[in-house]
């Protein structure tokens, strides 16, 4: 059968030819025609978006499919993309085939399936008066158009900043939950939790020893009671009377001091001080923490210290970020299980335990599972795992996140209902990075390979889950080479994986050796992101640079900002 595909942003001719294979069969046509309605609303106009290559290759892969059950002679489709005024033709198809019934079935069952598979989609309705072109660029043809148009897609390529500040700005914290100290253990506290009462409540012995007023001055003392850390038996000291008191008990009244019982001889229910302290031994009311003080603020991290601190302030049931739940799909029909022998070809999947790993700095549940590389059959063995997917706050696509013809990751997210904010970052390596976003759930598409990943990961993928956490979003902060890096002169920014060490207090980073983005080497070694200037050709030890720490070395969010000269977050 011949197939002709367009995708244009130009109005469809109102008379369209079969291709020459079709022209000795009957020639049958559907016109789908944008009308004035949309979900009850009237409207000018409907823009529709389109992945084109995927798109073209998806038509042809249906009209393929359905023309073995009903052969053909020929096919012509055009899909118009951008805006599309009311009246105007959004979809051609015209089929020529020998006998009427099966023309008419093709065309059909096209028709039903092109919605489903095809990744061209209606992106928004143009309501009546409203200014048809994109809000995000007016005067400016949209990136399909561009792309339809056979042209680059420049504004879907955003720089470091850019991409960091739109995912930034894009996710917003999950609410929050409240859940048992144990279980709060590395999640971000979401109120400021502030003292209810002075701690300690009450003075208190620092010492096993006896309790006596802080000014008697007398050479012996009559034990009239006895305190233990659990007790409390509160009465008036005479002169010369003292209470036998165990380290953490509450003091029997105000104004008395505690000798400690090394310092005394006893004999029955008598003591004498046989040594004088200038200390009081008391840990004072309200001494570590005056009622209405913060304790831990939103946004921090709850560790040991912090729970045990929220623990003494009664605080069992902390407001923290739920558990994230993520699901991560490898493509590529070339990787294999680390635990098999490669073939020629094949590659041993490494990105699924970096993901994991790299993953275990958030409180997080994950999912992962590896797609084939055909649309269909990724589509059909994600619909098998569907309550994993609809319940992921965050899903990741290892893979395919290019335009080669078995890259299907803009699609697959499009298929699955998310925008696509951006689909390549100018940045070097990770530059076919795709980020999405579907209400409150957020997708990344991350190129291939491991370096590739580890860089995505930690200025974008990181950069989410923060925001989703409800933390600080990981930053830039400023550091000195240790040694010399040369590099080739590169358009892009890049982010160079260095080993980050301690001088004297400061940062000094070496520079890792890497020469493409396949090199898994460096990853075991780094625990920092260089960003080298575009056009860099080489830089001396000792200049100074940006640089972003790795999510295993813990610097996030609690960076010792005393060591360290952080650079504004983006906006
Ligand atoms: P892609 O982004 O799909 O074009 O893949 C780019 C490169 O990354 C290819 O060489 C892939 O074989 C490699 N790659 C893709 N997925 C993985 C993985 N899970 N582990 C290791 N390498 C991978
Ligand atoms: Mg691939």
């Amino acid at each position: 059968m011949e197939i002709e595909i367009q995708l244009t942003s130009s109005p469809i001719a109102g008379k369209i030819l079969p291709p020459a294979g079709g022209a000795a069969g009957a020639w049958l046509e559907f016109r789908g025609v944008v009308r004035g309605e949309e979900n009850g609303q009237p409207i000018a106009a409907l823009e529709y978006e389109a992945y084109p290559e995927m798109a073209e290759r998806e038509i042809r892969r249906l009209l393929e499919t359905l023309a073995v059950k009903h052969p053909c002679l020929a096919a012509r489709v055009i899909h118009r993309v951008g805006i599309i005024p009311v009246g105007e033709t959004a979809i051609f198809v015209g089929v020529a085939g020998k006998h009427r019934g099966e023309t008419l079935a093709l065309l059909t069952r096209f028709m039903d399936q092109l919605k489903q598979d095809v990744p061209i989609w209606k992106r928004r309705a143009v309501p009546v008066g409203a200014r048809p072109y994109a809000e995000h660029q007016p005067q400016q043809p949209s990136n399909v158009q561009r792309a339809a148009a056979g042209s680059a897609t420049p504004a879907a390529l955003r720089s470091l900043d850019e991409a960091m500040a739109e995912i930034h700005s894009r996710c917003q914290p999950l609410p929050p939950v409240r859940v048992s100290l144990a279980a709060a253990f590395g999640r971000v506290l979401r109120e400021t939790v502030y003292a209810p009462e002075d701690l300690p409540a009450n003075d208190r012995s620092t010492r096993d020893g006896y309790a006596i007023l802080a000014d008697d001055t007398s050479e012996s003392f009559q034990i009239v009671d006895t305190i233990h850390a659990a007790g409390w038996k509160p009465r008036l000291l005479q002169p010369g009377e003292t209470v036998r008191v165990a380290t953490g008990a509450v003091l029997p009244c105000d104004g008395v001091r505690v000798v400690m019982q090394e310092n005394v001889d006893r004999h029955g229910d008598q003591i004498q001080i046989t040594k004088r302290e200038a200390g009081l031994n008391l840990r004072k009311r309200g001494e570590d923490v005056k009622a209405g003080q913060p304790l831990v603020e939103a946004g921090v991290r709850l560790d040991a210290g912090k729970l045990a601190l929220l623990a003494t302030a009664g605080c069992a049931h902390p407001l923290v970020g739920p558990r994230l739940r993520v699901a991560h799909f490898t493509t590529g029909d070339e990787i294999i299980s680390p635990d098999q022998t490669p073939k020629p070809g094949q590659i041993r999947d490494s990105n699924s335990i970096l993901i994991r790993g790299l993953l275990q700095h958030w409180p997080c549940e994950i999912f992962q599972t590896h797609l084939p590389e055909d649309f269909e059959r990724a589509k059909s063995e994600i619909g098998n795992r569907k309550l994993e997917i609809d319940r992921a706050d965050l899903i990741l696509v290892s893979g395919g996140a290019s335009v080669g013809d078995k890259d299907f990751t803009r699609p697959l997210l499009e298929w699955l209902g998310f925008d696509i904010v951006f689909a390549q970052v100018n940045v070097r390596p990770g530059k076919p990075l795709i980020f999405g976003v579907s209400g409150t759930r957020v997708a990344f598409g991350l190129p291939g390979n491991p370096l590739s990943h580890f860089v995505c990961f930690h200025f974008a993928v990181a950069t989410a889950l923060a925001r989703l956490n409800g933390e600080a979003a990981p930053k830039f902060l400023r550091g000195r080479l240790a040694t010399k890096l040369d590099d080739a002169a590169c358009l892009r920014e890049t982010l160079w994986p260095a080993r980050l060490e301690w001088n004297d207090g400061s940062p000094r980073l070496h520079p890792l050796a890497w020469a493409s983005s396949g090199d898994v080497t460096s990853l075991a070694s780094a625990n920092a992101l260089v960003r080298v200037p575009v056009n860099c050709v080489a830089l001396d030890a000792g200049a100074e640079l940006e640089f972003l720490p790795a999510a295993a070395f813990g610097l996030w969010p609690d960076v010792p900002s005393h060591r360290l000269d952080a650079t504004p977050q983006p906006a």
